[in-house]
């Protein structure tokens, strides 16, 4: 009702054929201008690998133009920007723009998370053929410096998970006051990551089952009624933390009011996929490139 980034407002009546949306979407990348390519041989490396590697995961798609029905999506999963690698969690900002670059060129369309999610639930309309999904966890400072500029430059909607305790009190997290302008610019969809990004595994050997099950019942839904009060949206999406689930924490998600939830299985999502299990790409630098395999 609230959400900022969903179906409403300029994507209140897209058109769509054969699967295909036609006509000028909020989220195609097609009609924004590129810069010039980069000219670090790790950043062309990279995008490259980038490309032969997205060729690889949108296979499917492309392959079968025909067939709409049973199209794989890519959802990608960034945590940290930025002009060096300080971790391996760090994606160049640079390399970043590439991969924007290759997918408005190759003509994938960027889709909101919710527009994949309500389409999984049947209650939204068909996606573009070539779909794609930009997530980014844990709300780290360099998505306002480095990744909020590339947002706008290429009409991005991008999903935000956020660990609550973090935001405006860690260093290296983002103010409450700058996801508000994020927010501003309605490309952000702002979704929860628990309050302060619990291992599971640990927590439920440490603590007895009833404990245990209210611990995890205040992760979700306390950072969830924080998200939802700071930035005046909804809030009924979760990324599992560390991309840990069982069949319990499925079962509190979904009492607590969540509708899907994300972890980190490095393939494409199909509307076979369990809604609380929706798997993603995790983006890392690992040297040579940024790519998982
Ligand atoms: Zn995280």
């Amino acid at each position: 009702m609230k959400t900022r980034l969903s179906t409403g407002s300029a994507a209140a009546s897209p058109v769509f054929e054969d699967g295909v949306e036609k006509g000028r979407s909020w989220a195609t990348l097609s009609e924004t201008q590129p810069p010039g390519w980069g000219v670090e041989g790790l950043t062309f490396s990279v995008s490259l690998f980038f490309l032969l590697w997205l060729t690889f995961v949108a296979g499917e798609s492309i392959s079968a133009k025909e067939n709409t029905k049973g199209s794989g999506v890519p959802i990608l999963l960034y945590h940290r920007f930025g002009s060096v690698i300080e971790d391996n969690m760090t994606v160049k900002t640079t390399v970043f723009e590439t991969h924007l670059k290759y997918l408005r060129d190759s003509g994938y369309t960027v889709i909101p998370l919710r527009l994949l999610v309500n389409h999984y639930l049947r209650k939204g309309p068909p996606i573009p053929l070539r779909s794609v999904v930009i997530t980014v966890d844990d709300g780290h400072k360099s998505v306002y410096t480095d990744l909020f500029p590339l947002v706008k430059k290429y009409y991005i909607p991008t999903t935000l998970f956020l660990y609550s305790s973090a935001l405006s009190n860690a260093s290296y997290a983002m103010t409450w006051d700058q996801l508000r302008e994020l927010r501003g610019v309605g490309l952000f969809d702002f979704q929860s990551h628990t309050i302060w990004h619990p291992n599971f595994n640990i927590e439920k050997r440490r603590l007895k089952p009833d404990e245990y099950e209210k611990f995890v019942r205040m992760q979700l839904m306390k950072s969830k009624e924080r998200v939802e009060k700071e930035l005046d949206v909804k809030v009924d999406m979760l990324a599992w933390p560390f991309g840990i689930y069982d069949d319990e924490l499925v079962r509190i998600a979904a009492e607590t009011g969540y509708v899907a939830a994300f972890t980190m299985e490095r393939r494409q999502t199909t509307s076979s996929d369990h809604i609380m299990k929706l798997p993603r790409y995790l983006m890392v630098h690992t040297g040579n490139n940024l790519l998982p395999f």
